[in-house]
């Protein structure tokens, strides 16, 4: 028994690998190296002691995965692989329509061609949109999304709900995830944002370090506790746990199932920002700048659906995630370009 990854090689894929070794699956790993680096996995193997196969594929090349499953009896998917920058699909909506619901499409074929029909998503908080109130639950109407990438991922948890409903051998988890941050606690991985990050926690990093020289606190006139955006930070090692159970989920159920993986608690740009520097005794250099559009005053998950049929919830803390950020960031400044 094994389980695919696309998308293995990146930021929640490489700790999902980690925590699936630990769990004892056998894993398979395909990646583009899109936005990753052979580096990440070369460090998996060292910090698990493991080997396991890694192919060099586009899922949109249906011939090479096709090879990848006529190769290994694969019983369940984790799908990471698609691309994630807000600003960039709204510059280029074909690329985000055609890697990620395309992409989509063509796994799903190369899966049900070799007899896999279980797929585990990573989908995103963002398909709730922004009509909903926090706390965030999965019976809410979604789809009110305001950017390409916010659609492919509505898109892709409506295609593959609609599988669901026709072919009744389909398992389709979808996991919402809200804020990851954080990185192993080794330090030996984390998350290497190609030029400029767009989140908050690798732009705070990157001050920290003396990368950048100030980090902008995007509005501090929400109706919030300080006025600042609050988010649902989860530790990225607590949402790597959380796709195990997730497996041990889709290998005995059928249907499709939204379910958040988030902590519930909110905490505020300016919280982080204070937090991080008490636990680090880091300066974080910031200034209060406009709003960025399109953000949301708050968004945080109601957790419990995670609790109920996962037997998942998340642990870490926010102590952890500043110190494992940090750890990650000062032992590897230049990410894994060495
Ligand atoms: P990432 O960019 O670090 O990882 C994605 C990986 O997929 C990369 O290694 C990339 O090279 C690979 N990839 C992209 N397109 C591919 C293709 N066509 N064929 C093969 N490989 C391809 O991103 P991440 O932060 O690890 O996110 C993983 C998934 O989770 C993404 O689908 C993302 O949209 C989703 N997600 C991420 C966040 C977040 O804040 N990080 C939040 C919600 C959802
Ligand atoms: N944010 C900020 N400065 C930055 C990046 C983000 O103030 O440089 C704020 C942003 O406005 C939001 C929060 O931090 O309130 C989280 O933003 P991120 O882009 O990380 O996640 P998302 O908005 O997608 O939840």
């Amino acid at each position: 028994m094994a389980i695919l990854i696309t998308g293995g090689c990146g930021y929640i894929g490489s700790h999902t690998c980690l925590e699936l070794l630990s769990a004892g699956y056998d894993i398979v790993v395909v990646d583009n190296y899109y936005n990753s680096k052979p580096e990440a996995l070369k460090r998996v193997k060292e910090l698990s002691g493991k080997e396991f196969p890694f192919y060099e594929c586009d899922i949109r090349d249906e011939e090479g995965m096709n090879a990848v499953f006529a190769k290994h009896k694969i019983d369940a998917v984790i799908h990471f692989a698609g691309l994630k920058a807000v600003g960039e699909s709204v510059e280029k909506p074909m690329m985000y329509y055609d890697n990620n619901v395309n992409g989509t499409l063509v796994l799903w074929r190369a899966m049900k061609n070799n007899g896999c029909s279980r797929i585990i998503f990573s989908s995103s908080a963002t398909v709730y949109g922004s009509e909903n109130a926090s706390p965030l639950k999965e019976d809410l109407p979604t789809g009110a999304v305001t950017n390409p990438y916010g659609r492919t991922k509505y898109v892709i948890e409506e295609i593959l709900k609609d599988i669901c409903v026709a072919d009744k051998d389909a398992s389709a988890v979808l996991l919402r995830y809200f804020n990851p941050v954080g990185a192993h606690a080794s330090g030996r991985i984390g998350e290497d944002p190609n030029g400029i990050p767009n989140n908050l926690m690798p732009f705070l990093l990157q001050v920290a370090i003396g990368k950048r020289e100030k980090l902008s606190v995007f509005g501090n006139d929400y109706d919030t506790h300080d006025g600042t955006g609050v988010r649902d930070y989860i530790h990225v090692v607590d949402l790597a746990k959380g796709h195990v159970k997730a497996v041990e989920y889709a290998l005995s159920h059928t249907g499709a199932t939204p379910i958040n993986l988030g902590t519930g608690t909110g905490y505020s740009v300016l919280d982080m920002v204070t937090s991080f520097e008490r636990i680090t005794g880091v300066p974080v250099p910031h200034v209060i700048a406009p709003r960025r559009p399109g953000d949301i005053a708050t968004c945080y998950s109601d957790p419990s659906k995670a609790k109920e049929l996962l037997g998942w919830e998340a642990e870490k803390t926010l102590e952890d995630m500043c110190l494992d950020s940090w750890r990650w960031q000062s032992q590897n400044p230049k990410g894994y370009d060495e």
